[in-house]
């Protein structure tokens, strides 16, 4: 089977609220949608969802990226090649995992569809019947997110990931807000988005929240600053988790060596896709640091990519791809069991792309053959 032709697409995706986080506040989700078609008449989708302050990839320059450079670079080849197509693609740019991540998932559609079998079945099979669905607060006032918090409780949630990372006393009251509404039984984790930048104000955001039971703590301190990740876990008993500090292979070494988190975020669009997550996925497993599959916020394409990762995968604890529940239209169907999500058995990707949505939602688009 050969790649024939690749459709891209800029779309927008409308968010029902505005998202809200330390480094940014969004009312749309800039998106990029991948259509790949093979000489077989099988077509696969894929997802790039580039966060300029993450990956460094912005929405333009993802585009370009795959229309210039990767589009040409794969076409021509058999995409359930997925060893070669990233060496492909790595000899062609430098990172650009999001718009790396784009083809792969593509990829991996086509694989499953040709194979008549679930993505996860070509990466080590079921092994997660379902998973709870964490729900994202946004950054607000104290009262406001535990309103919403309690609101979430009565709908069933059983977890939440609430975002900080502002002036650290004034998130201690935040979440301080949301432990005294929702009660001790339900996990609460906490995202500082790199709010809290180093290990001083850290360690004093944990001793004022002390007596606040924590999942887990979430990136509290700049990105490259792996050394005052290791000083806050030498000092704490809280679990500690790296999002923004890990993209791919190389970090994953380092946070392997120094033992500086007791828990990762993979994300396809930090690392370059399905292909290279599992890769990590392995790395953590081996040095005994659990996993979760995180969002950049994607539609259903790029959400259930992540799916099918986590479903696969033991040491994968957690997701959060909660994308699709976000916006007010999506590209998709991917079907989420509030407050659950178990996948179907739909070979790819196992969703239908609504291609009039995409027009709709779609800024400029390009055919590469
Ligand atoms: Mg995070």
């Amino acid at each position: 089977m050969k790649i024939t032709e690749i459709e891209i697409f800029a779309i927008n995706l409308p968010l029902i609220e505005p998202f809200i986080i330390s480094y940014d506040t969004y009312d749309t989700m800039p998106s990029i949608i991948v259509k790949v078609s093979t000489d077989e008449g099988i077509v696969g989708y894929g997802e790039a969802v580039p966060d300029e302050h993450v990956t460094g990839e912005t929405w333009e320059s993802t585009y370009r990226v795959l229309k210039h450079q990767l589009a040409p670079t794969v076409l021509g080849q058999d995409p359930l090649s997925f060893e070669k197509i990233h060496e492909l693609m790595d000899k062609t740019v430098y990172q650009v995992p999001a718009a790396k991540a784009a083809i792969d998932i593509a990829c991996f559609d086509i694989a499953g569809k040709k194979l008549h079998v679930p993505v996860y079945q070509l990466i080590g099979g079921r092994y997660h019947e379902k998973f709870p669905i964490t729900h994202v607060l946004s950054i607000g006032s104290p009262d406001k997110m535990a309103n919403e918090a309690a609101e979430r409780v009565a709908m069933g949630y059983r977890s939440f990931k609430m975002k900080v990372g502002t002036e650290v006393m004034k998130d201690v009251e935040r979440i301080q807000a949301v432990r005294e509404k929702v009660g001790d039984d339900i996990d609460i984790r906490v995202d500082v988005n790199q709010g809290w930048h180093n290990a001083a104000t850290t360690l004093k955001g944990l001793r004022a929240l002390r007596n606040v039971n924590l999942d887990w703590l979430e990136q509290p301190v700049d990105a490259d600053d792996l050394d005052a990740m290791v000083e806050v876990k030498s000092k704490t008993d809280v679990t500690l988790m790296i999002d923004e500090g890990l993209h791919g292979a190389k970090e994953m070494r380092e946070i392997i060596a120094k033992r500086a988190a007791d828990k990762v975020n993979i994300k396809l669009m930090k690392c370059g896709g399905i292909y290279p997550a599992m890769k990590l996925a392995n790395m953590a497993e081996m040095a005994g640091i659990e996993c979760q599959v995180g969002s950049m916020v994607e539609s259903s394409i790029g959400s259930a990519a992540g799916f099918h990762v986590a479903f696969s995968k033991k040491i994968m604890k957690s997701v959060e791809l909660t994308g699709p529940l976000k916006f007010s239209k999506d590209v998709g169907n991917l079907h989420y069991d509030v407050p659950f999500i178990c996948l179907n058995e739909r070979p790819g990707l196992g969703i239908d792309v609504d291609e009039n949505v995409i027009q709709e939602l779609c800024h400029k688009s390009c055919i590469v053959r």
